[in-house]
């Protein structure tokens, strides 16, 4: 192929790792290549077919659409041909080697953590799959708007661009492959039959095999004769020595070579819903997908009546590495009009909250030479969105059914649903049937909210949950103490979307979410309890103003708490404000908007606990006197713990680790003045006030 306009390119770094690989690993599930192979033929011809609904001269070099595949034995070549869009060069040059794919490395990554190579499809990097089996690619390419090409390679770092100036292709692509010689078996019919049908029978355009035919014919010997003087010409003769001789026969064999069309059935969701086996969803969902896996669950259907489609709708096992890259397109839902293949990345066909959704629309009412911009404004696929979010909430229903299947759609979608909540306000009543918590009394399981309320005790109003970063943080919050003592059920929402969920839920069936860290958590009380809480507010209601003044603008207030049972104290937050949990996760965020922190993040309100000694200790000092040093000093300190157990962080942990070490010192009766200060050097620049109040003053 080296001729003197052949360029000689590298293959970026990450590529040639890839081809390594894939040369050099040991590998059974090599047939895959030829999937890759169709799908991106598929793929080139879906993008000139949508070309030429605008501009039918699009087509003119080449009308018909096709896909060829040719075995040769005499050369050990297996070349595909596709009649899609081609390749410029400059198309060559990117897509077939100096430009890596952000799955080049994710997909190594899952190669080296036991991923089957028969995932490289859904990496975007299926192409090379080619050299599984091939020793040498070489890819012929036209495109509209270029000329024809050649691309060559055998990996080994490098590839060749040529200009090709013989057999012209009109338009689209052929990929020879030159087999290895342990992969001829990829020349062989059957084989070739079988792999088709099985990776490959889905794909909507006609693929054609060059099959060998061979008839047995009867012949006489003198026919054979015959038929040599027939090709020099002496046709005359021949019936007259047919009638002589009709006796003496004998059969050849002729060889002959034909297309054979090998998807010969009507697109599946023409087809009734009855007649299709789970198998042949299977096939058609890893057709569609590249999937290694089956499906979860799929629903197909049709809606009549005034507008007309049918959609065959999949929720596939597990989530895609790139679930929620903002750069990927969506190119989940295929739309098609009237069988034809219009697009695969149709924004508005599904929100994106069901963007793991995969599937196919094929309408009847589209026009078929619709634009992306007409379809944002289209009112058919307003509905078609509409019933697509319907279904799916019904698929997801069904999952539910089965215990186990629903745990391993949640793990990997339960965001997906909490989104949904979030941006759904049609749809969030049934999606919130959909969540799952752990929660106080749940044990190892997850409980629904629907199951929540069953639970419900006598005289509870409302849902209780806490939002925190993990199920251990959560669970010993001291926030909880007194819902756990009344027998409340409490729920764990863990997963920073959920504060956001949350927050646009506001209640299920009619009761309210409450959150057991924020102001306003109002517990039923009887007659006696609320007499016993009054007499505790005015009892400790001089030791709160002493707290605010000691914390100042840390806090907004201090009052008497009703949620504690144990611990000292708590910092709950505003009933509208940011949680901990929140303010953790906007920390996290790197603010974007510095405002938004100003009047979001949380007003801390700090209850006391009045039944707790530490509390009923520092009441008596502070009665006694209103500036008494140790008060202060243990103020700090509670406040600064009462951070921690809250869920908020530290803005002085050394501060706070000071105070630690010398409450340590305290417990191991070390002197302070014993000179081992250098220890803690920061110990009294540290303290709050310079006055040198000692810790020894407690107890
Ligand atoms: P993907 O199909 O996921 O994009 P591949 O590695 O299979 O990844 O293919 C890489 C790119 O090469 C494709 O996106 C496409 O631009 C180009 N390509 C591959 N095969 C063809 C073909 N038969 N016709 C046109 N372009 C092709
Ligand atoms: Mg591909």
């Amino acid at each position: 192929m080296a001729s003197s306009d052949t360029e000689t390119f590298a293959f970026q770094a990450e590529i040639n790792q890839l081809l390594s690989l894939i040369i050099n690993t040991f590998y059974s599930n090599k047939e895959i290549f030829l999937r890759e192979l169709v799908s991106n033929a598929s793929d080139a011809l879906d993008k000139i077919r949508f070309e030429s609904l605008t501009d039918k001269s699009k087509l003119d070099a080449q009308p018909e659409l096709f896909i060829h595949i040719i075995p040769d034995k005499t050369n050990n070549t297996l070349t595909i041909i596709d009649s899609g869009i081609g390749m410029t060069k400059a198309d060559l040059v990117n897509n077939l080697g100096t430009i890596a794919r952000s799955g080049t490395k994710e997909f190594m990554e899952a190669l080296a953590a036991g991923a089957d190579v028969s995932m490289i499809g859904q990496f975007g990097v299926g192409f090379y799959s080619a050299y599984l089996v091939a020793e040498k690619v070489i890819v012929t390419t036209k495109h509209n708007d270029d000329e024809q090409y050649v691309w060559e390679s055998q990996a080994g770092g490098s590839f060749t661009i040529t200009r090709d100036e013989s057999e012209p292709l009109g338009r689209g692509t052929k990929i020879t492959l030159y087999l290895k010689e342990d992969q001829l078996e990829y020349l062989e019919e059957r084989r070739l039959k079988d792999l088709i049908k099985k990776h490959s029978e889905f794909i909507s355009y006609p693929i054609s095999l060059w099959v060998e035919k061979t008839t047995e014919k009867e012949i006489s010997d003198d026919e054979d004769e015959e038929e040599k003087k027939d090709e020099e010409g002496k046709v005359e003769e021949v019936d007259e020595e047919k009638e002589k001789d009709e006796k003496k026969k004998k059969t050849i064999k002729e060889v002959s070579h034909e297309w054979d069309l090998m998807n010969k059935q009507k697109p599946i969701w023409m087809r009734k819903p009855e007649e299709i086996s789970k198998e042949e969803y299977a096939a058609f969902y890893k057709s569609l997908t590249n999937d290694w896996e089956e499906h979860l669950n799929v629903k197909h259907f049709s809606v009549e009546g005034q507008l007309e489609f049918k959609a065959v709708l999949f929720v596939p096992k597990r989530a895609p590495f790139d679930l929620f890259d903002s750069k990927k397109k969506p190119n989940n839902i295929k739309l098609y009009v009237r069988r034809v293949f219009i697009m695969d990345n149709c924004e508005d066909i599904i929100p994106e909250y069901l963007g793991f959704v995969k599937g196919i629309v094929d309408s009847e009412d589209l026009p078929l030479n619709i634009s992306r911009e007409m379809l944002q404004q289209n009112k058919i696929l307003k509905v078609i969105r509409k019933n697509l979010v319907k279904k799916c909430i019904e698929l997801f229903q069904e999952i539910a059914e089965n215990k186990e299947d629903y745990a391993k759609f949640y793990e990997a979608f339960s965001k997906n649903l909490k989104l949904g909540i979030n941006e759904d306000s049609t749809n969030r009543t049934k999606l919130a049937e959909l969540l799952r918590y752990h929660s106080t009394k749940s044990g190892d399981e997850q409980t629904s909210l629907k199951d929540y309320v069953t639970r419900m005790k006598d005289g509870q109003n409302d849902i209780y949950y806490i939002t925190g970063e993990s199920k251990k943080a959560v669970e010993n919050s001291p926030f909880l103490e007194k819902l756990k003592k009344k027998g409340y059920e409490v729920l764990y929402m863990v997963d920073a979307i959920d504060e956001y969920a949350v927050g646009q839920l506001k209640e299920f069936e009619g009761k309210k979410l409450v959150s057991a860290t924020k102001e306003g958590l109002k517990l039923e009380e009887t007659e006696d309890e609320k007499k016993k809480q009054d007499s505790l507010k005015e009892k400790f209601e001089g030791l709160c103003k002493v707290i605010k003044d000691v914390l100042g603008d840390k806090v907004e207030k201090v009052v008497v708490s009703d949620r504690v049972v144990d611990s000292p104290c708590c910092l709950v937050t505003g009933e509208y404000g940011w949680t901990a949990n929140m303010e953790r996760i906007m920390k996290a965020q790197a603010l974007r908007d510095a405002s938004m922190a100003g009047y979001m993040s949380s007003k801390k309100t700090m209850e006391i606990n009045p039944e707790n000694s530490i509390m009923e200790e520092l009441r008596k000092r502070a009665d006694a006197d209103k500036n008494d040093k140790s008060v202060k000093d243990l103020v700090l300190l509670l406040f600064e713990t009462a951070l921690l157990t809250s869920g908020f962080s530290l803005d002085e942990p050394n501060t706070f680790g000071n105070r630690i070490h010398r409450m340590l010192k305290l417990g191991l009766s070390i002197d302070e003045d014993a000179g081992e200060d250098a220890d803690i050097p920061a110990l009294e620049e540290a303290d709050v006030d310079a006055d040198g109040s000692k810790m020894e003053e407690v107890d």
